[in-house]
């Protein structure tokens, strides 16, 4: 029987994806390729055993592949991503077995990372096509209350069943859809950062995924342009071995939000629906550096603060204590004053109508956005996610603590215009 694979760039850790309609019968010889002889350990969670796991098990059996064991989650309430259960799955891989990972983005990252723990590749069985972390070298988990990108492996195979993606719920769907439509603002910080000299693109990484991005978002209901674009997305991290090239600030909004638990009537809101609303406001942001010259905006820059300021500053946006101790070291490392601050604004004076065509070219204007957002069921207002307007301002400027990836906050910040343009996000509220 042929399977349906689709051509991985050479060089990676993930070497085998294959995609189609009941993809999921060619699971053994999938295993079979990627790991020969390695009994398999299957991991899910009740909803995605139910959805998958037991066919895939069945399915396994049938063709006499081995099962090693198993260990399903609860799925009374949505699993979260803490790093105690990579250290507590990894113990149960037995020796020599290939962990299978069969759920959406969490149970992936789970598994991802349990596996690089002990040294293990692992393949994975998406059950929804909800994020693009799937194809991702790194796993997002909570480490002593932090989100963080943990660096680890890809996996090595994927199976990915459309059939079986089409029965999770819509939600999914349209989270899988927002996410990647984060690559188009995301696109425009690494054209800011690139400007600035702060991470010059890599062209083969940006062609990837700005090359092709406007073809897999042009039709909102097609899955499989959506899920090929997520996990080329994956494959563009594995690439540059960083996140940068699918993430810019909106994914960092989404970060600290997610470290203040946000909820909405009780339940976790999904990773894509944060950055959906995220990347509104980052596009945004963004339109308020095409909307002016610099001269328009000298009188409206702050002056920089001392060291001392900042940390006052810093300690005040970080008061809630949710956040561990790295984003204020972070902020602290990228801090600039005096001449160095004067040379920085010097520099971003210089580039300003060159950043202003580049960014241009990458966005999709904010107006239209929301209408592409809207019109696949994501949400595009704080509101619909839970936020108050206190908490997703507050949530943009402590962003720009949080990692040293320069964004549209740092150029903002270090212009002294972050608060003023903060004030352009006012139209998200109606
Ligand atoms: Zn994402």
């Amino acid at each position: 029987m042929d399977i349906p694979l689709i051509p991985v760039p050479a060089g990676l850790d993930t070497e085998l994806f294959c995609l189609g309609d009941g993809a999921l019968i060619h699971l053994p010889e999938v295993l079979k390729r990627a790991f020969p002889d390695h009994p398999a350990f299957l991991v899910a969670d009740e909803n995605t055993w139910r959805a998958a796991g037991e066919k895939a098990e069945k399915i396994l059996q049938d063709a006499g592949y081995p099962v090693a064991g198993k260990y399903i989650f609860p799925g009374n309430k949505r699993l979260h991503p803490e790093y105690e259960y990579c250290e507590m799955l990894s113990g149960k891989f037995p020796a020599g077995s290939v962990p299978l990972a069969i759920g959406s983005g969490v149970i992936n990252d789970l598994v991802k990372c349990a596996s690089s723990l002990v040294k293990m590749r692992y393949c994975c069985v998406p059950t929804a096509c909800s994020v693009d972390g799937f194809t991702a070298a790194g796993a997002a988990l909570v480490v002593n209350g932090t989100k963080k990108t943990v660096k680890c492996p890809a996996p090595k195979a994927l199976c990915a069943d459309v059939g079986i993606l089409k029965t999770a719920p819509a939600e999914m769907f349209a989270s899988g859809y927002a996410d990647l439509l984060t690559k188009v603002p995301a696109g425009a910080d690494w054209v800011i950062a690139d400007i600035i000299g702060e991470e010059p693109i890599r062209q083969d990484v940006w062609d990837l995924i700005q090359g092709n991005i406007r073809k897999w978002i042009a039709d909102k209901d097609d899955m499989l342009a959506v899920f090929d674009g997520l996990a080329a997305t994956g494959y563009s991290m594995q690439m540059y071995q960083e996140s940068r090239p699918a993430s810019g600030a909106e994914h960092l909004f989404s970060h600290v939000w997610e470290m203040e638990n946000l909820t909405r009537n009780g339940e976790d809101v999904s990773h894509g629906f944060k950055v959906g609303v995220g990347l509104l406001a980052s596009t945004l942001l963004m339109e308020f550096i095409l909307d002016h010259t610099f001269e328009e905006l000298m009188p409206l820059m702050k002056p920089g603060l001392t060291r001392e300021e900042r940390i006052s500053e810093i300690d005040e946006l970080l008061k809630a204590g949710c956040y561990g101790t790295a984003p204020k070291e972070t902020a602290l490392g990228k801090h600039l004053e005096e001449e160095d601050l004067a040379a920085r604004r010097q520099l971003i004076r210089r580039v300003w109508k060159d950043m202003q065509v580049r960014v241009k070219e990458r966005l999709i204007p904010y107006s239209r956005m929301r209408e592409i957002l809207q019109a696949a069921g994501c949400p595009v207002t704080p509101e619909e996610i839970g936020l108050t307007e206190a908490q997703f301002l507050h949530g943009i400027k402590t962003a720009q603590l949080i990692r040293h990836r320069y964004t549209i906050l740092d150029l903002l910040y270090e212009l002294g215009l972050l608060d003023e343009a903060l004030k352009t996000l006012a139209v998200m509220y109606r």
